[in-house]
């Protein structure tokens, strides 16, 4: 057999691939990202892009010693040589706040939008919409911790989602508070667990210690069995005035835009540098415990990375996740990048000079053309099968005339077209539509011919 590529990876393939579904179709994934890039430009964030390996040092810093990616998640790359290694970025943020930090970034008009787009890696087992290599989209805002930027952030996410289609999400939203609020919770935790660290499972003993809020959402059943049974009270019982004023003011502006949103007291960002508001987006179709995106407010970001005091708050959405909530959803992208022409010479003398016309109408259209002389009835085929909208044929006589005889494939309408006119007439409304106006109406020859492509088939 031939060389398979690493468990959890996936190709991005060509349309019509024979193993194609819409989160491994890479049209599919473009079109996702240019949706998102027209939502996140159009609310003022730029895109930056960082490297995909990093510093250990960043990552254990950055997404927190005590979280799962750290403790067994984290790829590796070496080189020959001394170096101690280092990580395959597990997400965007710490690389984003390190790039802004690195940069001087400060100097710029704050707070700062950005966003960036590219793979990620995790060594996580790997199941549908669980990859080792998976995409997300990610949306910073560094420099401001005006509860508007919550608020904005948030509405900024669903408004990618929603321009992407999807109806069948459920936001839910919740506030970690500010560090003495968890400190204080923490101290609960630690007494209630405490109580049951016979029960609790091996990781999360030792989460007792480190980072009681960990054990709340740990995967393990003896571990949620034992919260289940504690009755813990969430969070959002813990948060101090500071946290609570700034809460209400991200709900106020939320309830107010008509953002709908689940309350959810007990979501958990167990790591030190979060802060405040914390939201996790669902989906039905990916599945209760894979969430579509994530995001929260991280002010104690910059100083765990060694950079002054400055706050910030991002989310991250998965791009395969967000294709197979399409897919569940039966959504489909407008996936066609505008009209297609493929130009065929029917005589070998004319192929160099089709081929010319050819790279000319690519400024205007996406344009392909056949490599060598083809029968009119085989180059229809080929058009068709490369999903062409229009088949332009040259022969002797169209080339001593100075026109193409230019086909509309799914209507079977045909005419000879100009040569001067040929970009107009492509770039402008096709032929079946009543505001087409023929530019040499008087050379109209319409084979209304529906069969042909049928023939062809
Ligand atoms: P997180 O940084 O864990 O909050 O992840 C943010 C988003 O990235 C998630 O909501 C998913 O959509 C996506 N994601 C995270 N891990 C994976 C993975 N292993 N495979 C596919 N998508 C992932």
């Amino acid at each position: 057999m031939a060389l398979q590529r690493p468990k959890g990876t996936s190709d991005h393939l060509p349309d019509g691939s024979p193993k194609l579904s819409l989160d491994t179709q890479a049209r599919a994934f473009q079109r996702v990202t240019d949706v998102a890039r027209g939502v996140l430009e159009r609310s003022g964030a730029q895109f930056i892009a960082t490297p995909i390996f990093e510093e250990p040092e960043l990552v254990r810093r950055g997404v927190g010693e005590t979280s799962d990616i750290v403790t067994k998640e984290m790829f590796t790359v070496y080189y020959f040589g001394e170096h101690g290694g280092f990580i395959l970025r597990p997400e965007g943020t710490a690389s984003v706040m390190r790039a802004y930090l690195q940069n001087g970034l400060k100097q710029l008009p704050s707070p700062l939008k950005l966003w960036t787009q590219g793979p990620m890696f995790r060594a996580e087992n790997v199941q549908k919409g669980r990859l080792r290599q998976f995409h997300q989209l990610d949306y910073e805002v560094i420099g401001g911790d005006d509860p508007l930027i919550d608020a904005e952030a948030v509405a900024v996410m669903m408004s990618v989602v929603e321009a992407l289609g999807l109806r069948q999400v459920t936001l839910k939203l919740g506030s970690v508070g500010d560090p003495a609020d968890r400190e204080r919770y923490n101290a609960y935790l630690r007494e209630q667990f405490g109580r049951r660290r016979a029960d609790l499972s091996p990781e999360s003993l030792l989460r007792l210690d480190r980072n009681p809020m960990r054990i709340l959402d740990s995967k393990s059943a003896e571990d949620q069995a034992v919260v289940r049974e504690l009755a813990v009270r969430p969070m959002l019982d813990f948060l101090g005035e500071q946290a609570q004023a700034h809460f209400a003011s991200v709900r106020r502006y939320l309830d107010a835009w008509g953002v709908s949103y689940q309350l959810d007291p007990g979501l958990v960002r167990g790591l030190d540098y979060y802060r405040r508001s914390a939201w996790e987006l669902h989906h039905a179709g990916v599945g209760a415990k894979s969430a579509l995106g994530g995001g929260g407010r991280y002010d104690g970001l910059a100083e765990q990375l060694g950079g002054p005091a400055t706050p910030g708050i991002g989310w991250a959405l998965g791009i395969e996740r967000l294709l197979i909530a399409m897919t569940a959803e039966g959504l489909e992208l407008p996936l066609s990048p505008g009209p297609h022409v493929y130009l065929a010479a029917l005589d070998g003398a004319l192929v160099g000079q089709v081929a010319e016309l050819g790279l000319q109408l690519r400024s205007v259209v996406r344009a392909e053309f056949a490599y060598r002389a083809l029968k009119p009835a085989v180059a229809l085929r080929d058009a068709g099968r490369r999903g062409a909208v229009y088949a332009a044929l040259i022969g002797p006589e169209e080339a001593g005339r100075g026109v193409v005889a230019l086909k509309h494939l799914s209507s079977g309408v045909q005419r000879n077209i100009g040569l001067d006119e040929l970009r107009d007439v492509l770039g402008g409304p096709d032929f079946v539509n009543p505001d087409f106006v023929n530019p040499d109406a008087d050379d109209r020859t319409t084979h209304p011919q529906p069969s042909t492509n049928q023939e062809q088939a």
